[in-house]
């Protein structure tokens, strides 16, 4: 029934911003993350959502069948990489979306109003950090802060967004629980032949935000000794990034160096700056710390090899942790009362649902990916594990709305993402 629609509305979703390759492109505020926001908001509107923006451009459809009750959120974020797939957080808006019109209509007596929500910024490619909007909601990261990041062009999200008229003032809410359900980003489900992961735990990260300072001279004529070339540190930090992995066991560590401007970038100048970003992540946060120490200490020789400075100049990170058990076991029996294959996993990659776990009970399923792809045009999920995965979260989110959840019983928390104080 609501199936096939759908398949039909994830297609016409997937056009905006559309590359050729198959995928999509729309990072943060840009003019096709802002069509796809307002075909989704009219989505809600036409289906009996109340439709309100918040400070940060959270989007949010509001179903209130129980006057003044705490709210159970659903969600995921509609943005993108460059050059990205389209199934990486839109499958879970739009699953989200379905999920919570059908489970509305066939709860009896709800415990709780549903909400679903396409959060801003989730990527974090164009401006930093990345699940910007949960961070706001969740008050991880405070809203005038968040406004007055730039992208690398100089523009501030208060500006981008208000260019897609993406700033609201809606006030939030009490939120009861919180779910999301995400394509998986790695090949374990495919390998497993399991079509539903319950995610269990989540990967420990810290994004470093890294500047290399040197001083501008000529490439020819400066003599050698004399030179304090900031990319040449840069590169060597690089190399030590990568070789960080080495020197523990096999997938306990993944590290990246992901993005990097040069100043002045010009044929025949040393480069007198480097601002880098080093991502580094490991299932277990004592082999991070050692890692991040190691860093360090490169960092100090590779200061001197290369006579630059090397400051660190901002740490985003989130730990690792359990999710929820009891919800866990709940979403673990709905995979199996519909038949789907399913077992736990462990989230490398962030989500919405890793900010929102620190404040609300919360459950993360997946979906499989073909071959692990992501952020990657070629990224796949096939229809049948999206339609798998569309009816376990709604079996999920009508439990959980019926009041089944007992954590979710305990009393909501109100969030909101404030109101920016000049
Ligand atoms: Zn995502």
């Amino acid at each position: 029934m609501t199936q096939s629609g759908f398949l039909d509305d994830f297609r016409q979703m997937s056009a905006f911003g559309a590359t050729p390759g198959g995928g999509v492109e729309r990072q943060a505020a840009s003019a096709a993350d802002g069509e796809t926001r307002g075909w989704f908001s009219a989505w809600l509107a036409g289906n009996g959502f109340r439709v309100e923006t918040d400070a940060i451009g959270n989007i949010f459809g509001l179903m209130e069948v129980v006057p003044g009750a705490p709210y159970v959120l659903v969600g995921s974020h509609l943005d993108s990489q460059p050059l990205a797939g389209r199934f990486d957080g839109a499958y879970g808006v739009l699953a989200a979306a379905h999920a919570a019109r059908t489970a509305v209509g066939s709860v009896s007596q709800p415990r709780f109003n549903v909400a679903v929500v396409d959060w801003f910024n989730e990527e974090g490619s164009r401006f930093k950090p990345s699940m910007m909007g949960s961070a706001v909601f969740t008050g991880l990261l405070g809203v005038a802060d968040a406004l007055a990041t730039t992208d690398p062009a100089g523009t501030t999200v208060a500006q981008a967004l208000d260019d897609i008229g993406g700033r609201g003032a809606f006030a939030g809410l009490d939120v009861a629980a919180y779910l999301e359900i995400h394509v998986e980003q790695g090949r374990e489900l495919e390998e497993t032949g399991t079509t539903i992961g319950v995610v269990a735990t989540t990967w420990t990260a810290h994004k470093l935000e890294i500047v290399v300072s040197g001083e501008q001279s000529h490439t020819g004529a400066a003599p050698m000794a004399d030179r304090k070339d900031a990319l040449y540190g840069a590169a060597e930090l690089i190399v030590a990034v990568r070789r960080l992995v080495d020197e523990f066991e096999p997938e306990q560590l993944h590290t990246a160096v992901s993005e990097m401007y040069l100043d002045p970038n010009s044929p025949v100048a040393i480069a007198r700056e480097v601002r880098m970003l080093v991502d580094v992540r490991s299932p277990a946060t004592h082999i991070l710390d050692t890692a991040i120490e190691t860093l360090k200490t490169r960092i100090d020789e590779i200061r001197r090899l290369a006579r630059v400075d090397i400051e660190i100049v901002r740490v985003t990170e989130w730990s690792s942790g359990p999710f929820l058990e009891e919800g866990i076991v709940l979403a673990a029996e709905e995979a199996e009362r519909r038949g789907h294959p399913h077992r736990r996993s462990a989230t490398v990659a962030g989500h919405d649902a890793t900010n929102m776990k620190e404040v609300v009970p919360t459950i993360l399923l997946f979906v499989p990916s073909v071959d692990g792809i992501s952020h990657n045009e070629r990224e796949f999920t096939s229809d049948d594990d999206m339609l798998a995965g569309l009816e376990v979260l709604t079996s999920v989110l009508t439990r959980v709305v019926a009041g089944e959840l007992e954590a979710a019983s305990s009393s909501a928390v109100a969030l909101s993402s404030g109101v920016e104080l000049g």
